[in-house]
Parts: C-alpha cells; sequence; structure tokens
C-alpha cells in the first residue's frame, strides 16, 4: 500500500489541533492508504505541544517535530518536507482554513499522474479588505517582476509526489517563497480551487511584519527587477542633469542673467537624495540576502522529534515503493 504524508505547520494553535485531528482522522481511516500525519511545531508557547505529545502517544501514525524555537511557516513547512517519507506528502495548516474534505480529490488527481497538485483560493471568508488588497496586489507585482509565474491566491496547502519532495529538498535558500520554487520546479502540475473558510479557533499567525517580510522574500528570490529599476532610475536622472549641467554652463558663461536658483537647486537635491537612498536600499536588501546565504546556517533545529518512532509504519516491511 502507498503511504502518504499530511505535514500540518502549527504555531500556537491549542484550540485547533483536536479538531483538525479528528477531521483527517476520518480521511485517514477510510482512504486506502498508510498514513503519517506530522506536525510541525514552530516554537508554540501554548498548550500545542502537550496535545501534540498526547495525539503521538495515543496513534502510532502521527509525529511531532518540534522546533526550537519560531522559524515561521515557510521553514517548518520545509521541515516537515525534510522528514515526510511518504510517496505523496500533502503540507496543509492546522486552522481548518485548508479543509480535509479535499484530501480525496487531491489524492486522486496524484492517482491520475500529477506530481503536483496545487490549491488555488478563489475566496477567503472572513478575511479583512486589507488582506484581501494587498495580497491581490503581491501576487500582481511579484508576476510582473519575475518569471516565476505564481497564481494569484496561492495557497501551501498542495500534494507533492515524491519525486518533486526529493527535487525541492535540493533547493538551499534561507529566504525561501516555497509557492514560487513549486511553479518553478516543473513536473505535471494539476490545480484545484477551494474557498477557505474561517479559521477554526485563534487568530492569524501572520502579523504585518511576517506579511511584509514574505512578500519582500517572494519578490527579492524571483527577481532582480527592484535592482534593475534603480539602475533605470540612476541612468534617467542622470542623463536629465547632464543635460541640465550643460544649460546652466551655457547661461552662466553666455548670459548676464544666471540667478541664484535657489529653489531649484534645493528641489532638485532632496530628489537626487531621496532616489540614490531608494537605489542604495534596495542594493542593500540584495547584499544583506547574500549575507545571509553565505553564512550557510542550517535552516531550522529541532527541540523534540515525538514519536519518531511511526517511521515503523511507514518502514514496514514489504511495503510496495519503499
Ligand atoms: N504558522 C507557523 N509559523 C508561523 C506562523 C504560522 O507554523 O510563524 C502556521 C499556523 O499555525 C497555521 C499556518 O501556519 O497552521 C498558517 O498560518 P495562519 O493561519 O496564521 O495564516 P493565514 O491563514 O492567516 O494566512
Ligand atoms: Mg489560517
Amino acid at each position: 500500500m502507498k503511504v502518504i504524508s499530511i505535514v500540518v505547520p502549527v504555531y500556537n494553535e491549542q484550540d485547533n489541533i483536536e479538531v483538525f485531528y479528528q477531521e483527517v482522522c476520518k480521511y485517514m481511516e477510510t482512504l486506502p492508504y498508510i498514513f503519517e500525519l506530522l506536525f510541525v511545531d514552530d516554537g508554540s508557547s501554548d498548550s500545542t505541544i502537550a496535545i501534540i505529545d498526547r495525539l503521538a502517544q495515543q496513534d502510532k501514525r502521527v509525529r511531532g517535530l518540534v522546533l526550537a524555537r519560531n522559524f515561521g511557516h515557510q521553514i517548518a513547512l520545509t521541515c516537515g518536507l525534510d522528514f515526510a517519507e511518504g510517496d505523496a506528502v500533502i503540507t496543509m495548516d492546522g486552522d481548518m482554513q485548508h479543509p480535509p474534505e479535499m484530501l480525496p480529490q487531491l489524492i486522486s488527481s496524484w492517482e491520475q499522474g500529477y506530481e503536483v497538485v496545487q490549491t488555488v483560493r478563489v475566496n477567503t471568508e472572513g478575511v479583512s479588505l486589507f488582506k484581501k488588497v494587498t495580497s491581490g496586489m503581491f501576487y500582481k507585482v511579484m508576476n510582473a517582476m519575475s518569471n516565476v509565474q505564481v497564481a494569484e491566491g496561492g495557497s501551501d496547502f498542495r500534494l507533492l509526489d515524491k519525486k518533486v519532495v526529493t527535487s525541492f529538498r535540493s533547493f538551499k535558500e534561507q529566504a525561501r517563497f516555497i509557492r514560487g520554487i513549486i511553479s518553478a520546479i516543473g513536473y505535471r502540475q494539476a490545480q484545484i480551487e477551494f474557498v477557505a473558510p474561517k479559521r477554526y479557533a485563534g487568530t492569524s499567525k501572520f502579523s504585518l511584519k511576517k506579511m511584509v517580510q514574505f512578500a519582500v522574500d517572494g519578490i527579492t528570490s524571483y527577481s532582480k527587477l527592484p535592482l534593475r529599476i534603480a539602475f533605470y532610475l540612476g541612468l534617467l536622472f542622470g542623463s536629465f542633469s547632464f543635460a541640465l549641467m550643460l544649460h546652466v554652463l551655457y547661461i552662466k558663461i553666455f548670459t548676464a542673467d544666471a540667478i541664484p536658483g535657489w529653489a531649484t537647486t534645493s528641489a532638485s537635491i532632496l530628489m537626487l537624495g531621496g532616489l540614490q537612498l531608494v537605489g542604495l536600499g534596495i542594493i542593500g536588501e540584495y547584499i544583506g540576502r547574500i549575507f545571509e546565504e553565505v553564512k550557510r546556517r542550517p535552516l531550522y533545529w529541532l527541540r523534540d522529534d515525538l514519536n519518531g518512532s511511526s517511521q515503523e509504519v511507514v518502514r514496514m516491511p514489504g511495503v510496495p515503493g519503499k
């Protein structure tokens, strides 16, 4: 029988995990596969870990990878993908916004031969207008700026074939935007649309700061256009000021009416200064990224591996495809 891993990054989700587990169990029990359910705890400070531990003790299919601190959603997902041993790996959120009812659909697309089954949110219930507008803007800017196309409403709810997971593991960058990687990774990809319901309990773990960071990571990891924009702006204003300089010299040398132009001078200094700072900022952002990458630090480290023995289930002797 084929093995399917479900990877769930969780960060302070004490009121969701149990319900999520019950819901997913319905499918783990009825679908004809061996399942492993990998919770990746991303540095929770509530009783999330205790709940995972209890589930792991009751149920051999459950394993808890406990990260040493909060590393962020994308890294937590990466950790899960590193440890997952299934022939297919499904990643989903633990707050019920990625409906477990869709599991059979994801798996049947995989069985039809698709190696990446990507879900796309057509709508999210109960999301603020601000988040809708900024998220829409982000995808437009992202797709316009880079040659990687990420579906608007693309989510981290997807199924990956084992082959794709193996390829994914060779991507070593620190600042990662998994949607971009998956979109660029190739293979046969299918898309399934869904409406994301409201969170079951608790509040979103994505602060404005985390969202901005995520957006900047997405754009800078797949596009050099911001650097080029700074260069083109420099070119434009450089030639403009060269023309202006010729004009100033002409007035100074050939005419008698060289009046002190305080307003134009200070205005252009301010504008050019501002532009230079923007250019420097963009360059700084990329240099910062180079700095982070060359350190080659580990992406994450684990504090605990609850029920690591669940591997026994996966490594059952005689399981085909292992
Ligand atoms: N999450 C995580 N680390 C973080 C932030 C979030 O592991 O630093 C988890 C969170 O517990 C949830 C999933 O990632 O299972 C998606 O987060 P959330 O629901 O807060 O995001 P939203 O749905 O609001 O975009
Ligand atoms: Mg959510």
